[in-house]
C-alpha cells in the first residue's frame, strides 16, 4: 500500500475497456494491491466461471434467466453481449461503493463504456491497448483459460473494441507491464488528486488556522 496517501472525498468512477488478453485484471488486481480505497465492481455474467475464479469476487456467474430477469427489472447500469456472453455492472453496488466515498473500478467492454458516457454519470475512462496483435493472442494463449474457439471469436472482435478508442480519456499501451502499471496508476492518482474532489483537506487545515487565530 502507498504510504501517507489520502484519498480523495469524493471518490471517482473509473471505466478501463481493452481487447480480452491487454492485461487489464493484471493491471487493476496490482493497482488495487497498491491504492488504498480504490474498489473493483463485481460484474454479472452468464459465463463460465474460469479456474481460479471466486463467484462475487471476480464475477458474480449467472444462470442466463437471472441474468435476463435482473435485466428486464432495469438492475443494470449497462449491459452487453460481448463474445457471445452476458456481462452487467449492477446500479445497487455500484451506487454503494460511491456513497461511501470509495473509487470505483468498472472492468468493461467498449458497448459498456459507451452506455456509461450516454448515462451522463461522470467518470473518467482509460483504454489499454497491446503493443502488438501477435503479442496480444500470445498473452491469450498463454493465459491457458481458454480454448482455441474461445480464443478465435475474442481475436476476431479486436477491432470492434480498438475502433472505440477515440471516445476515451487516456490511452495506455500495456508493453512492459511495469511501465504500463506506473502509468496506470499514476492516472489513478492524478484523477483523485483533483482539487475539487479533496476540498475537506483544504477546509480542515483553514479551520485549525481560524481557531488558531481567535485563541489569540
Ligand atoms: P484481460 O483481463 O485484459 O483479459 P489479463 O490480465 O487476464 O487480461 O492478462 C492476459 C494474460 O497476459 C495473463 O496471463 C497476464 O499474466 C499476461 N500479461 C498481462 N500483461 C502483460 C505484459 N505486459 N506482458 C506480458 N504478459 C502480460
Ligand atoms: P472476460 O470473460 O475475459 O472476463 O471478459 C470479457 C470482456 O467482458 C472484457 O472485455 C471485459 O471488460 C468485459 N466485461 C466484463 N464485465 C463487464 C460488464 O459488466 N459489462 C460489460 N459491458 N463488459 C464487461
Amino acid at each position: 500500500m502507498l504510504k501517507g496517501w489520502i484519498p480523495p472525498d469524493k471518490g471517482v468512477l473509473f471505466v478501463i475497456t481493452g481487447p480480452s488478453g491487454v492485461g487489464k485484471s493484471t493491471l487493476i488486481r496490482a493497482s488495487m494491491a497498491r491504492i488504498p480505497q480504490l474498489r473493483f465492481s463485481v460484474s454479472a455474467t452468464t459465463r463460465d466461471i474460469r479456474k481460479g475464479e471466486h463467484d462475487g469476487v471476480d464475477y458474480r456467474f449467472l444462470a442466463r434467466a437471472d441474468f435476463d430477469k435482473r435485466v428486464a427489472a432495469g438492475d443494470f447500469l449497462e449491459h452487453a453481449t460481448v463474445y457471445e456472453r452476458s456481462y452487467g455492472t449492477l446500479r445497487q453496488p455500484t451506487a454503494q461503493a460511491l456513497s461511501t466515498g470509495a473509487s470505483l473500478i468498472l472492468d468493461i467492454d467498449a458497448q459498456g463504456a459507451a452506455q456509461v458516457r450516454k448515462a451522463g454519470l461522470p467518470h473518467v475512462s482509460i483504454f489499454l491497448l497491446p503493443p502488438s496483435l501477435d503479442a496480444l493472442e500470445g498473452r491469450l494463449r498463454a493465459r491457458g483459460t481458454d480454448n482455441d474457439e474461445i480464443i478465435a471469436c475474442r481475436m476476431a472482435q479486436v477491432g470492434q473494441q480498438i475502433e472505440a478508442c477515440g471516445a476515451f480519456d487516456y490511452l495506455v499501451v500495456n508493453d512492459h507491464l511495469t511501465t504500463a502499471q506506473a502509468t496506470l496508476d499514476g492516472i489513478l492518482l492524478a484523477e483523485m488528486s483533483r482539487r475539487n474532489r479533496r476540498e475537506s483537506l483544504v477546509q480542515d487545515m483553514l479551520g485549525q488556522l481560524i481557531r488558531g487565530s481567535q485563541r489569540t
